[in-house]
């Protein structure tokens, strides 16, 4: 980083600094990971220079040609993986990705029903401090005070009194076994959209690790590509079927949620 230590070295001294800290530490975050020097490599590349909103084929700048075969690569290398009909990764962060669903299919002050914050949830999924929760109107579930684990029929009775346009799974701290498929047979019967959030797991599903895996059971699914994926900070994708790749689509961009792509 000769460049840098040159141009700015209090920047320089700042990373060296949290480089030894990293070095010397030892971090047990569950969100956290250590990118590849590949991966370094490639998000400090010439890439960042350029502008590219919109989708591949269909971009407001020019001299985009090899931005859309780099998006193209990750689109078709996330589908591979999960066997995904779709996957749009423009969202900047997993919260946008989750965001972005919502928007799509959710109108002011519909009603969601996810996992509460205090009991494994994340803020994106309405928590009343987050515009998720200040957006939408939120009924959370928990998890039961004997087994600390998710009750399914308790989850049905609850979504068949509250009917609500959007129940959202997944989790940041539930260390167990997610049932994609009970959750989309409950909103299958209230008639809900189900969307899955997997930025904890990512890794586990791609892997065979948390059987079975959301992508195809749930309407939707979504991901970080930073926590056991291993990709580069920040980043969130969003997959589901063909039959919703529009919609998807334009609520990241174009007028959803940013502009251009990271
Ligand atoms: C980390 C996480 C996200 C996304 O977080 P960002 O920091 O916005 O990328 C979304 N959902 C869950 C369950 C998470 O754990």
């Amino acid at each position: 980083m000769s460049y840098l230590a040159e141009s700015d070295p209090e920047v320089y001294d700042i990373i060296e600094m949290e480089r030894s800290r990293q070095v010397n530490g030892l971090e047990l975050i569950a969100s956290e990971n250590v990118v590849s020097r590949a991966v370094l490599e490639a998000v400090g590349s010439i890439l960042t220079n350029k502008y590219a909103e919109g989708y591949p084929g269909k971009r407001y700048y020019g001299g985009c040609m090899y931005h859309d075969m780099v998006e193209n690569l990750a689109r078709d290398r996330l589908c591979e993986l999960y066997g995904a009909e779709h996957a749009n990764v423009q969202a900047v962060s997993g919260s946008q990705a989750n965001q972005a669903v919502y928007f799509a299919y959710m109108k002011h002050n519909d009603l969601m029903m996810s996992q509460d914050l205090a009991q494994g949830g994340h803020l994106s999924h309405g928590s009343p401090v987050n515009i998720t929760g200040k957006w939408y109107s939120v009924s959370h579930y928990g998890v039961d005070t004997e087994t600390e684990t998710l009750d399914y029929a308790a989850i049905a009775e609850q979504a068949r009194k509250q009917k609500p346009k959007m129940i959202v799974c997944g989790a940041s701290a539930y260390p167990r076994t997610i049932d994609f498929k009970a959750f989309k047979e409950i909103a299958e019967e209230v008639g809900a959209y189900c969307m899955a959030d997997i930025a904890h797991i990512a890794g586990l599903i791609a892997g065979g690790e948390h059987p079975p895996t959301s992508v195809g059971v749930t309407d939707f699914t979504t991901t970080t590509t930073h926590k056991t994926l291993r990709g580069p900070p920040r980043g969130g994708a969003i997959m589901c079927n063909e039959e919703d790749a529009k919609a998807i689509d334009k609520s990241v961009f174009p007028p959803g949620m940013q502009g251009g792509p990271p």
